[in-house]
């Protein structure tokens, strides 16, 4: 791949690169499905990355003709990743072998490793012989979204086909790495103003906060909703928030630790909540809920805005889940799209339904949904939230960090790009955006 990254950065026309021989293997972050026992019986927090997750050359998979191959430049850190590489819930081998059985294209993704990874930015090099609208050259990112759009069941909201899965999770040849094999559906256009890396870290996050806040499949924000974001700093967060000002609505956000709260100020946030400083119990055992910690939740965030939240940004899950449902709004809304802390969720159904409240799931984001936050980006309008990049070669260390909770926004990961900063095609409009605003989490992370 070291060919293509040399003609990508001596400005080589996409005629030149689609005559750059394919190398036979490439270099990819990957996890072994002999090795899914190798945590077996530790808790969660001693599963480690640095582990699980190997740097290895792998054999280019064929392309089908609805796919493109592109030169990774930069990937990004997703929980996903933190998911696949301590083998939880489940071992992602089973949506392999799975999609193994679906049909002769299926069946290439199901291998005894996993290349991870769900976010890239990069360059076309080839396209398969029904792609329409791209071609080698194209400067790009890939969303995670993997659907047959020949499924029925894709056709009003690509998220409720039947078949809908996570690139780089559910599917195998994912962004962590200097090769990716995507459908052409998933490529949407790089912003020009950002670098590999600050492009990189945006499309799975980013897609599911708007989806989750803006799309009409989520909780649909209006303007002076208040909205109580938990790990507002974090990669998920750090867009929510960012949505939620520019829609007019009060952001409250959730932190631990003055250097989030700053981060969340600087971006903002008015309505800070250290959760570590003030020290919520909102479990007392592991089976008891206690309510007057939810009750002190509700009346920091009254203190705070003076209302109750009229939106739950809500992932955290286990631990957090009783509390969200508790300081909603009468009438309000919990939106939901993971459980960090655990998925057996426990709240207390009364203060559901009599003040009819209503709980929303979301799963990241349908195309039109991928393209739209994708477009406020390349507008300037959402800022990356990049704090730290690492080289692919340390991609365990850098699910480390996430899976510890010891990063704020997103980690980026190098991968054919030898240095940060490269990729910047529009500098102009990046100064009229302001650098400051840009790198934030760049100039507050490691
Ligand atoms: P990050 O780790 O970047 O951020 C999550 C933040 O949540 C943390 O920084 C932390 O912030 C806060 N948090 C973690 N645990 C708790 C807890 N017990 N109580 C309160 N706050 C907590 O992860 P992401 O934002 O990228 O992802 C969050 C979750 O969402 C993951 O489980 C991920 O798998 C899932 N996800 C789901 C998607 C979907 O499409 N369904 C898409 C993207 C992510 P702090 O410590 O500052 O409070």
């Amino acid at each position: 791949m070291r060919d293509f990254l040399e003609a990508i950065r001596s400005g080589a026309s996409g005629e030149d690169l689609a005559n750059v021989p394919l190398p036979e293997t490439y270099r990819a972050a990957l996890v072994r499905k002999d090795e899914t026992e190798m945590f077996a019986g530790m808790p969660s927090e001693e599963k480690d990355p640095r582990k699980s997750v190997h740097i290895e050359e792998v054999p280019i998979p064929e392309l089908a003709p609805d796919e493109a191959y592109v030169a990774v430049m930069a990937s990004a850190i997703n929980f996903n990743t933190v998911w696949t590489s301590i083998f939880e819930p489940l071992p992602t081998f089973g949506f392999l072998q799975r999609l193994g059985k679906e049909s002769r294209w299926g069946a290439r993704h199901d291998l005894p490793y996993h290349v991870v990874g769900s976010d890239a930015a990069g360059v076309v090099i080839r396209v398969g012989s029904a792609v329409r609208n791209w071609k080698p050259g194209d400067r790009v990112v890939v969303h995670c979204n993997y659907v047959d759009d020949q499924d029925p069941s894709a056709h009003d909201d690509s998220m409720l086909a039947s078949n809908q899965r996570i690139w780089g999770f559910e599917s195998n040849f994912g962004g962590l790495a200097d090769l990716s094999l995507v459908k052409a559906n998933q490529l949407m256009p790089k912003p020009t103003h950002l670098s590999w890396e600050e492009a990189a870290a945006n499309a799975l996050c980013n897609s599911t906060s708007y989806r989750m806040l803006v799309g009409r499949h989520g909780a649909v924000m209006k303007q002076g909703d208040v909205v109580l974001i938990w790990g507002a700093t974090g990669g998920l967060g750090g867009y929510a928030v960012q949505y939620v000002l520019n829609g007019g609505g009060i952001p409250v956000g959730v932190v631990s630790g003055p250097d989030k709260a700053e981060i969340l100020r600087e971006l903002g946030c008015e309505a800070v909540i250290d959760r570590k400083e003030k020290g919520y119990r909102f479990w007392s055992d592991d089976h008891t809920q206690d309510e007057s910690e939810w009750r002190r939740l509700g009346k920091d965030i009254r203190a705070l805005v003076g209302e109750d939240p009229n939106i739950v940004f809500e992932h955290p899950g286990r631990q957090t889940m009783g509390a969200s449902v508790f300081v909603a709004a009468r009438g309000g809304t919990i939106v939901t799209c993971a459980a960090t802390s655990g998925y057996m969720i426990e709240y207390d159904n009364r203060h559901l339904w009599m003040k009819l409240k209503t709980i929303k799931s979301s799963h990241f984001a349908n195309y039109k949904e991928a393209w739209e936050a994708n477009r406020l980006i390349a507008k300037g309008k959402i800022q990356p939230i990049l704090s730290m990049v690492y080289p692919l070669d340390q991609t365990g260390d850098a699910a480390y960090q996430v899976h510890h909770n010891l990063h704020e926004g997103k980690i980026g990961v190098l991968c054919l790009a030898p240095e940060e900063g490269l990729g910047i095609d529009d500098p102009e409009f990046r100064a009229a955006v302001g650098e400051d605003r840009i790198t934030l989490f760049r100039r507050r992370g490691a």
